[in-house]
């Protein structure tokens, strides 16, 4: 059973300075001013990160919108068909930073950018290298790149440590170092904080996942991709990859994400079908006496509740 793809996802990012972001936000609001699209689109002085869905034509003339504009005229789009919108509203703001982020870095010294041939092939010839998911812990719970290892990179503060002591255990002059996120944001400024830190090998997956799959399937990749939209999990590739998430209550192969049940808890957490039923769709058993129970029956198709973090 097939639906009818009607819908594109876009994703791009822009990072440069926007003279005007409050500006920025008004021009993207008129755009779509008529329009049934949604999106979550976010500028600051630094940039836009943007990711929106709209019926097939509005979409495509949103990027024909961008890409006749100055200075925008480089924007690599990433786009994915889809049936539906999947995102809950159009949000267009203004944020103060497009990642959580606060170190001072030299975006100009950036890791190398590989495409996701070249990519491939790094990760084939094996020669020593480091690999690092710089994604959130739930988004690496259900899928990830084979031999990944996650350094904690929720601020940049736990990262720099994190890098101080990589340091000891390879040598940050020779060691190559692969980077990579979902469309290759995040990488730009953790490459940068990388080279920053005196490591010199420093290469970023252009595109991130979403660019690597639709290129080369799921070869190297392990499970789902975590996307920030109501699909919640997609495969990266046509073809079926191993999973890698595990039920939070019994262990078992799962990978499908429940926000629980207890509206004050809210956690996000893997739950098979099985424990689904017998916790109510709750991540713990004190979280199945509270007041405030969404029933959970309501959460089959899943659509996320919790206030997204940023990518
Ligand atoms: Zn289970
Ligand atoms: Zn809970």
């Amino acid at each position: 059973m097939s639906e009818k793809k009607s819908h594109l996802i876009v994703a791009y990012y822009h990072l440069s300075t926007i003279e005007d972001p409050r500006q920025e936000v008004k021009l993207q609001k008129k755009f779509f001013a008529d329009s049934s699209a949604t999106s979550r689109i976010y500028v600051s002085e630094g940039g836009i990160n943007c990711q929106m869905s709209a019926i097939e034509s509005e979409a495509i003339a949103y990027m024909e919108w961008m890409r006749q504009r100055p200075n925008f005229e480089k924007l690599q789009f990433k786009v994915d068909a889809y049936h539906e919108n999947v995102f809950p509203r159009l949000a267009i703001k203004y944020r103060r930073q497009l990642v959580a982020f606060d170190a001072h870095v030299d975006l100009t010294v950036r890791g190398e950018h590989l495409a996701p041939d070249k990519w491939k092939e790094m990760l084939e010839k094996n020669e020593g290298h480091l690999l690092l998911d710089i994604r959130n812990d739930y988004e690496w719970e259900v899928g990830r790149f084979d031999g990944a290892e996650r350094p904690p990179c929720q601020t940049s503060r736990g990262f720099i440590q994190f890098a101080e002591d990589l340091k000891k255990r390879v040598d940050p002059k020779k060691t190559p170092v692969m980077m990579y996120c979902t469309g290759g944001i995040r990488c730009e400024l953790f490459s940068a904080l990388l080279k920053k830190d005196g490591f010199e090998k420093v290469y970023q997956l252009d595109g991130g996942i979403i660019n690597y799959g639709q290129q080369q399937g799921n070869d190297h990749w392990l499970g789902k991709l975590y996307v920030f939209d109501d699909r919640m999990t997609v495969p990266i590739g046509d073809e079926q990859a191993p999973v890698v998430g595990t039920c939070h209550h019994c262990g078992v192969p799962n990978e499908n994400y429940l926000n629980c049940a207890n509206t004050d808890c809210n956690e996000l957490f893997l739950c098979c079908q099985e424990c689904t039923d017998k916790f109510v769709g709750c991540c713990q058993t004190i979280c199945t006496q509270s007041k405030r129970l969404r029933p959970y029956q309501q959460q089959s198709p899943h659509k996320p509740f919790r206030k997204l973090q940023r990518p």
